[in-house]
């Protein structure tokens, strides 16, 4: 059989490729974004009793009550944000998922779906399986900002979706309340349904901070506000998401859930509702570790020659290397999973045409979800054998 077309572009997958190649070199792997580290463990003993007690059933297509009823209990009373439980809060198989729904709910063949570039990956895989074309602007570093002429130009009568990503991947730009008001004024303005992606909302580093779009005057109604259980509580293997959307769009986001997934898995759904239940303690300190990692990460990298900004979101640090090497970003990458052992991500491959992007930009993504022995295990070998590496006939 051959591949269909639609898929061509995404036969291979950059996160599963350069997991492989750090396991193939035993490389610490700040590439893909997951801790390794488990979230806490009474999360784990409500999923292990739900597994023990009747959880293991289909849920509600929509969610278990009681995870929607605390979902919307939180963005009441985190961002004054009120939605229905029943008809506009929906659970999901990960933020993924939503998205995926999101956009194959809104979008048919032909419409067009917009979005900053550099991009997290699963926007265009969803969108070209709607058949709906994907529009990009750029953000342009160091500080990440956008031109909203570029955007305007880019709105066409078939533009249907502006999809936003904030704390954003993989730069860690937080969108400014600024920012945030001019796209708010262009959705409304073109009719366009904002599709958010929220994943990153705890991983905030003072003094920045998280604003919901949906917050804006005019916004919620045109809003689906996504996130995810996966980074909040590290436990991205459980893959339970949510959207909060009007009860109109909700109707419309549910219905590829209803036919693909139908339900997200019972139990863990179930252990969510233990992780909606903690406290703000738990929230000051995954900060406060957060901070930790990523400030002993960023002090690894400019030791060793790297020049990056401290981001104001997420737990990735995209890192500018052209001091130790002038090479695309695909040859550093491989090279310092092989030479140094420590893996990190081209950010080329975050952009629509990768090739273009990598002749201008020589950027890396390094992932910091890791336990602090972890990050000084990759500062130990970049200062054993960066210089080794470096010095290997033609690396200088
Ligand atoms: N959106 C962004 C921006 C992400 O970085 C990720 C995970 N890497 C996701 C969505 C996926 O979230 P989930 O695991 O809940 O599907």
């Amino acid at each position: 059989m051959m591949l269909v077309s639609r898929w061509q572009a995404f036969s291979s997958s950059i996160f599963s490729k350069m997991s492989q190649l750090a396991a193939a070199h035993q490389a610490v792997n700040l590439a893909q974004g997951f801790p390794d580290f488990d979230g806490p463990a009474v999360i784990k003993e409500a999923a292990i009793a739900a597994i023990r007690g009747s959880f293991n059933q289909y849920a509600p297509s929509t969610g278990l009550g009681e995870l929607r009823r605390q979902l919307a209990a939180r963005q009441a009373e985190q961002y004054g944000l009120q939605y229905d439980a029943a008809s506009e809060v929906t659970v999901f198989s990960g933020a993924t998922e939503a998205i995926f729904c999101s956009i194959m709910g809104l979008c048919g063949p032909g419409d067009e779906v917009l979005t900053f570039e550099p991009f997290f990956d699963c926007y265009p895989a969803a969108t070209a399986m709607a058949g709906a074309v994907l529009k990009t602007v750029p953000l342009r570093g160091p500080d990440w900002s956008f031109e909203l002429d570029d955007l305007k130009a880019a709105v066409t009568d078939r533009t249907r979706i502006l999809i936003l990503n904030s704390p954003h991947n993989p730069t860690g730009k937080v969108f400014s309340r600024s920012d945030l008001l001019s796209l708010a004024q262009l959705a409304q303005e073109k009719n366009l349904v904002v599709i958010t992606d929220e994943v990153y909302e705890e991983l905030i580093f003072t003094p920045a901070r998280h604003l919901p779009i949906a917050r804006l005057e005019g916004m919620r109604d045109r809003t689906i506000t996504i996130s995810s259980t996966a980074k909040t509580f590290s436990m991205t293997g459980w893959k339970v998401g949510f959207a909060f959307a009007d009860r109109k769009l909700s109707e419309l986001i549910r219905i590829p859930h209803q036919y693909t997934v139908f339900c997200s898995a019972t139990p863990l759904q179930a252990g969510m509702v233990a992780a909606l239940k903690l406290g703000q303690e738990y929230y000051v300190d995954f900060r406060e570790q957060y901070t930790r990692r990523r400030d002993k990460l960023l002090a690894i990298l400019r030791q060793h020659g790297f020049t990056c900004k401290a981001p104001e979101g997420t737990y990735f640090i995209t890192a500018d290397y052209r001091q130790i090497r002038d090479v695309p970003d695909m040859e550093f990458a491989a090279w310092m999973t092989e030479k140094v052992g420590v893996a990190c991500l081209p950010v080329s491959t975050f952009y629509a045409d990768a090739a273009a992007a990598q002749e201008s930009l020589r950027l890396v993504r390094f992932a910091f979800c890791k336990e602090i022995g972890t990050l000084e295990e990759a500062g130990r070998r970049l200062a054993e054998r960066l210089p080794q590496a470096l010095a290997e006939p033609g690396k200088a």
